[in-house]
């Protein structure tokens, strides 16, 4: 914050002074962002000039939807970015969770096995799956099987994959983003060395990947280095805080798209039906300004790593390492500073920075979440926000911004609120 500028949050100019210290050594661990938002905008505005984007695109249908022109356009450009074949993106698609459960749900058939190879999968997936909780129409319900391997040193453990595989085995399942564990995002480098490895020997696995928060913060996505399947949301890194809401599937294979969009609306019907409501215009500027929103929340989540290692707590990564997704992990070890932290977000969000958020029983998790997101769209985590469940190591994940500047005051209103709290000393700013 510019030290003329007065909120009223009133912060300690300490903490200001301090704040605009460390954002100084950030800028300067940052400049091959530019070069990396710059590849991905330049992608993105490639693919709309090769489908002549033009505004009756944005246009409403009705009934069946057959002829949503804006649609097909729309599905076209996500395959040409991802470098896939065919695509499924779509407001009826309600979430990320929806986007995997209805890919898994349409790849797997009763008897079929799958095996999640980045240990246990994010929270709202285990309902899904069966794992936890007493949901009717689990996975495990439907007679598939389920395995998992835990990573080794925050790595997929190859051999122990081989060792499982057998003739059931139909699909593994990669999930790159953390969710709410204590580990980094999985590299696009180390998921290729992974595919590779898997497909010498099992050419015909299917490999989906759960690319969750990682789109767009490096150059390549995981098609191009040999997944079959990636899914993700449009809640989050795509959306840019701008896209209603929606999820997505790309593969290599329109085979494996036909058979998923055969489960979303129903055998026969496939992705030729399905009425956008006008939602496409909101999809598409929502990926016109992913790039340049993903670096922004790239640079918040390393000022929030390198403030936080300074205090002499655990983050993941490191402000200095590569990141490959925009979550900040940061061990806070206690309960009241997971709530604390989260309360000073929501001060600083645009929308609701009036409200205390509590920690509550949100559908689809089993441990009480406290989330702070006061969003332009319900729940969207490119925006600024931070949450957590509330059991052991008491971590905080704190992701997106909109602006690196509005990361900063929310930073800034973090330590202030800590001091106040007596958590840190006034004088470490000092
Ligand atoms: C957020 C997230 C999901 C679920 O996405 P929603 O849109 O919240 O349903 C799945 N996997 C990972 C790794 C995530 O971070």
């Amino acid at each position: 914050m510019n030290n003329c500028f007065n909120t009223d949050l009133n912060i300690d100019i300490n903490i200001i002074n301090y704040v605009n210290k460390i954002s100084k050594e950030i800028i300067k661990v940052t400049t091959n962002l530019e070069e990396i938002e710059e590849y991905n905008q330049l992608k993105v505005l490639d693919a709309f000039r090769s489908f002549h984007l033009s505004s009756s695109d944005f246009s409403w249908t009705t009934g069946y939807g057959h002829g949503d022109f804006g649609r097909e356009k729309l599905e076209k450009i996500y395959a040409k970015i991802f470098k896939a074949k065919d695509a499924l993106v779509r407001q009826e698609i309600t979430c990320g969770t929806h986007a995997i459960s209805v890919a898994l749900q349409g790849m797997l058939l009763p008897g079929d096995e799958f095996i999640y190879i980045t240990g246990k999968p994010y929270d709202t997936l285990l309902k899904v799956i069966g794992l936890e909780g007493d949901e009717k129409g689990t996975l495990l319900d439907y007679g598939i099987k389920y395995k998992e391997v835990p990573l080794k040193n925050n790595e997929i453990n190859i051999e122990e994959v081989l060792s499982k595989i057998n003739k059931k085995t139909k699909l593994l399942a990669i999930q790159r983003s953390p969710g709410y564990s204590s580990r980094s995002c999985l590299s696009i480098n180390s998921i290729e060395y992974a595919i590779n490895k898997i497909k010498e020997k099992f050419p015909n696995i299917l490999i989906m990947v759960d690319n969750c928060y990682c789109e767009f913060v490096e150059k390549k996505e995981p098609l191009e280095v040999g997944a079959d399947i990636v899914v993700g949301s449009l809640l989050k890194n795509l959306g840019a805080g701008i896209t209603l809401n929606g999820g997505y599937v790309v593969s290599n294979s329109t085979e494996i798209i036909e058979q998923i969009a055969n489960r979303l609306t129903s055998p026969g019907l496939g992705k030729h039906i399905g009425v956008s409501f006008g939602t496409t215009r909101a999809i598409v500027q929502g990926l016109y300004f992913a790039p340049h929103i993903v670096s922004q929340a790239v640079k918040s989540a390393k000022l929030f790593s390198l403030c936080f290692e300074n205090l002499g707590y655990k983050v993941i990564p490191k402000y200095n390492e590569n990141k490959s997704d925009i979550i900040q992990v940061i061990t806070l070890k206690t309960q009241e500073k997971v709530i604390d932290f989260c309360r000073a977000i929501q001060q600083c969000c645009c929308v609701d920075s009036h409200v205390i958020p509590y920690p509550w029983d949100m559908p689809g998790y089993t441990d009480k979440i406290i989330m702070a997101s006061g969003s332009f769209i319900d729940g969207s985590s490119i925006e600024l926000s931070s949450d957590g469940p509330l059991r052991e190591p008491y971590n905080v994940y704190y992701q997106g911004s909109l602006s690196f500047y509005q990361a900063k005051i929310a930073l800034m209103n973090v330590l202030n609120s800590f001091v106040k709290k007596g958590y840190i000393d006034i004088n470490f700013f000092r």
